[in-house]
């Protein structure tokens, strides 16, 4: 993901057990909310 600090705009990477947490990016520290993953699907439908 990307911090949404416009200032900032680094890629993050986030571990998967802070999904749906606040953390901090290492770059600027701004505070903001990791997405929480969406339930996939394959579009073949398989
Ligand atoms: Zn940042």
């Amino acid at each position: 993901m990307i911090c949404p600090n416009l200032g900032c705009g680094k890629t993050i990477s986030a571990p998967t057990n802070s999904r749906g947490k606040i953390v901090r990016c290492p770059y600027c520290n701004a505070p903001f909310r990791v997405p929480e993953p969406r339930p996939q699907q394959d579009p073949n439908g398989r």
